[in-house]
């Protein structure tokens, strides 16, 4: 991930806060101890450098994941509600604050979800909210194991019950990051009162279009982002969720046991454990089977350790789809090969996925043969799927694609949206980060570099 420290501790620091602070600190110790746990059972040493901090980063951002749960509608709201003579003898006009950001942890499989809310309301007896209350209420919600139904319908629900107002409609567009790098947008609505009407309704989304009107809002953070996410679904490329599907069946938990680690039941014990510790009961029925999906992810998103040899001895690995795209053409140094892929990683310090793509481009002599298929997916994969940062995954990709091209000049770029930098704690949505990496002749030679990533950059692969 980038430099910068992906957990910003919340702008709004309230004596409630301050008050659970202090009752999370014994909670913190249990919640570190199970990371732990987990990352023992990916075969990760928890005492690395990268690694040495990660439970305490991650037993953080579940602490304030979950932050919501102590926190009820009438502390958010304290007594912002304001009577405006003017809105009570006008016709009834809409309120409407949008594009609210969260990040909220689906209680399906405890990954992130995260997007916008709208909520619009049309007042009774001239009874307005404080604005910057609504999103206050919008992140209690949030902060808690959700669905992204019930987070409507509860949005709509407080609303109702302290604001009253003659209607009241709550939209919420949202990425689910269990569904993979591509992150549809699933949209859910919920509306009571009088903009149950259809007109009402209309003119409530009619409104939010009202300043968005070149780019609709459910593709707006992918294309600022920079990364075409989009294009590339259509590629034929798999899924993350696809690639984890496959992934967590070939993942043998005997295996682990045989390695002398602890077994994916002790990772799901430990993935319980943490929900108790942030005031869930992984046995209500909306959490069954929840630990278990999420340990899948987890071992499934970190595959690359059984690969490992793959960097010594590149080949292509069995099950792996040729899904690079190749560009070639001749150049004064020789001939030189672009490629772009897709990948999906797993930030160390807060074991969330990053993902995005890696460009690489390499020069070889004219008469070199090309690499072959599979190749260069299987490097990155090896690299890619596990505990990961960013920095660090460009270098040995580099490294590797040199080695085994006895390339003149190898640069790789990868951009990536990381999940960390989204979700538990932090609320820009739609950076990304680059890294860049180079080999050989344009390591040092600055001029050949510029010229090479010139082409890199506006090679089109899709
Ligand atoms: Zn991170």
């Amino acid at each position: 991930m980038g430099a910068g420290s992906c957990l910003s501790s919340s702008s709004e620091v309230s004596a409630e806060d301050r008050i659970s602070e202090v009752c999370e600190e014994g909670s913190s110790e249990r919640l570190q101890d199970a990371v732990r746990i987990l990352i023992q059972g990916l075969g990760e040493d928890v005492k690395r450098e990268g690694l040495r901090d990660t439970p305490k980063r991650v037993a953080k951002a579940w602490l304030d994941a979950s932050a919501g749960y102590h926190q009820s509608v009438k502390s958010v709201l304290g007594g912002a509600l304001f009577h405006e003579p003017l809105v009570d003898t006008g016709c009834g006009g809409v309120v409407i604050v949008r594009d609210i950001e969260f990040a909220s942890t689906s209680e399906t499989n405890l990954l992130p979800f995260y997007g916008r809310c709208h909520i619009g309301y049309v007042p009774s007896q001239g009874v307005v909210l404080g604005l910057s209350k609504v999103a206050r209420l919008a992140r209690m919600y949030a902060r808690r194991l959700q669905t992204q139904e019930r987070f409507t319908q509860e949005l709509l629900q407080a609303f109702e019950a302290h604001v009253h107002p003659q209607g009241c409609a709550v939209l919420v567009e949202a990425r689910h990051l269990s569904q993979g790098p591509t992150l549809p947008v699933h949209a859910s609505s919920a509306a009571s009162g009088c903009l149950r009407q259809d007109w009402r309704m209309q003119e409530f989304l009619t409104l939010l279009r009202l300043h968005a009107p070149a780019a609709p809002l459910p593709s707006a953070d992918c294309t600022r982002s920079g990364i075409a996410l989009q294009a590339v679904a259509g590629n034929g490329c798999e899924s993350a969720v696809e690639h984890m599907a496959r992934d967590a069946a070939a993942v043998c938990p005997s295996g682990l046991d045989g390695l002398g680690l602890p077994a994916q039941e002790h990772m799901e014990r430990a993935v319980e454990a943490i929900l108790c510790e942030i005031g869930e009961d992984p046995l209500r029925p909306g959490l069954l089977g929840s630990a278990t999906r999420y340990v899948r992810a987890l071992l499934a998103s970190t595959t690359g350790y059984k690969h490992r040899a793959v960097a010594a001895e590149p080949r292509a690995l069995p099950g792996i789809r040729d899904r690079v795209a190749f560009a070639c053409m001749p150049s004064t140094h020789g001939v030189v090969r672009l490629a772009s892929l897709q990948f999906a990683s797993q930030c160390e310090h807060h074991m969330l996925p990053f993902f995005g793509e890696a460009r690489v481009l390499f020069v070889t002599e004219p008469s070199a043969a090309p690499l072959a298929p599979g190749v260069l997916e299987a490097l990155l994969g090896s690299f890619s799927r596990r505990l990961q940062i960013q920095e660090r995954l460009t270098q040995e990709l580099v490294s590797a694609v040199h080695t085994v091209n006895g390339a003149v000049a190898t640069l790789v770029v990868c951009e990536a949206v990381h999940m960390c930098m989204v979700a538990r704690g932090v609320e820009k949505h739609a950076s990304s980060t680059v890294t860049c990496a180079a080999r050989g002749a344009c390591k040092a030679d600055g001029e050949l570099r510029t010229e090479l990533l010139k082409i890199l950059n506006s090679a089109s692969f899709h």
